[in-house]
């Protein structure tokens, strides 16, 4: 089976494996996790920022994020499509008691001064607009890449406004590769970030909030109270960091292996390969005879899997555990499915 459904589906390679192993360990509920310690660390100081935190899932890395930067009863505004919006089961208000307002699902063309529009004026009785969430890479937006100058045009509307600024950037690897922006050019522009170690990085588990140290510190105590201190995780982050030191670089041949497939599959109308910039190459069956549940379907009875995220949209991911025959699988089945 070639699997294209996410870039979640890799498996530890033999060396990752190995440094899982060799892993110094500690109970990380006391700090006692040499391996834990070292990983935050580092990507602290990856993205210029003081802190980390290890966490079990990029949902509770956003999650813990925007308990941070939101007050219960504040507001945080989001796009309508963001995962932090669409993908997380309403946990910003289950957990976090936040109620969020979205602008329009414009993928990774933000407009810094819509948004700047929609923050309330301070006092009673509006809600206090607390938090501004952007995603990096964007997923529902195909992949799409912010570019550096809407973000700094954001930062500006932050600072003005007196609202903060968190990434979801579960894939912010991806737009560091794509762009060329160093993530402590990214760093700087946001107040925290989550990042995500199971993604295109190849990891089993893993996300991080990164942000100061006073947040980092309440942050320990937010993930213990959603259930995610974990004990001996050295095991995991050391799979996160060889994942960071390997993996990180290779995501060029992902994100080239998308456009390959794009170019492959522009001529059927689905997808429009300019707009395939990272790994995720979504195909518009909105002027096709099949549906994205049937193409899913067909396709994984020829051997490809690929994702349905809407009833007329499906996906395509590459990634660590896909080959040139893979990628060429992938490309004939799904040409003679569209034609
Ligand atoms: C995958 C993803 C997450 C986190 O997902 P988990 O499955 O909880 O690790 C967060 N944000 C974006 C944009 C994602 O694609």
């Amino acid at each position: 089976m070639a699997d294209l459904r996410s870039d979640t589906v890799t498996r530890p390679t033999k060396g990752m494996r190995a440094a899982m192993a060799r892993a110094a360990v500690g109970d990380d509920v006391f700090g006692d996790d040499p391996t834990v310690n070292a990983l935050e660390a580092h990507v602290a100081d990856l993205f210029g920022h003081e802190a980390a935190l290890f966490a079990p899932s990029g949902t509770m890395a956003n999650q813990i994020a925007l308990q941070l930067v939101v007050p219960p009863g504040g507001e945080l505004l989001a796009g309508a499509d963001a995962h932090v919006v669409t993908y997380e089961l309403g946990a910003a208000a289950m957990l976090g008691g936040i109620s969020t307002r979205t602008w329009g699902s414009d993928g990774a063309a933000l407009d810094a001064e819509r948004i700047a529009g929609m923050i309330r004026p301070r006092g009673f009785p509006s809600v206090p607009t607390a938090a501004i969430a952007v995603e990096q890479t964007h997923n529902l937006g195909g992949g799409g890449v912010i570019p550096l100058s809407t973000l700094q045009d954001l930062r500006a509307v932050a600072d003005t406004s007196g609202v903060t600024l968190h990434c979801d950037g579960a894939r912010i690897w991806h737009a560091h590769i794509a762009d060329g922006v160093s993530l402590a050019e990214y760093g700087a522009l946001f107040d925290t970030l989550s990042v995500c170690l199971s993604k295109g990085l190849g990891a089993p588990v893993g996300s991080l909030v990164v942000g100061s140290r006073e947040r980092i510190a309440r942050a320990r105590v937010i993930r213990k109270r959603m259930g995610g201190g974990m004990r001996q995780a050295g095991i995991l982050a050391a799979a996160g960091r060889y994942a960071l030191d390997h993996h990180l670089r290779r995501l060029t041949e992902d994100h080239e292996r998308a456009r390959i497939i794009a170019e492959a599959l522009a001529p059927f109308g689905v997808v429009d390969p300019e707009k395939v910039r990272t790994n995720l190459v979504p195909l518009d069956l909105s002027k096709s005879d099949l549906d994205a549940p049937t193409l899913a379907a067909r396709a994984a009875e020829r051997g490809v899997l690929i994702a349905a995220m809407l009833p007329r949209v499906a996906r395509l991911v590459t990634h660590l555990d896909l080959d040139d025959a893979a990628m060429d699988q992938a490309i004939d089945v799904l040409s003679e499915l569209l034609t």
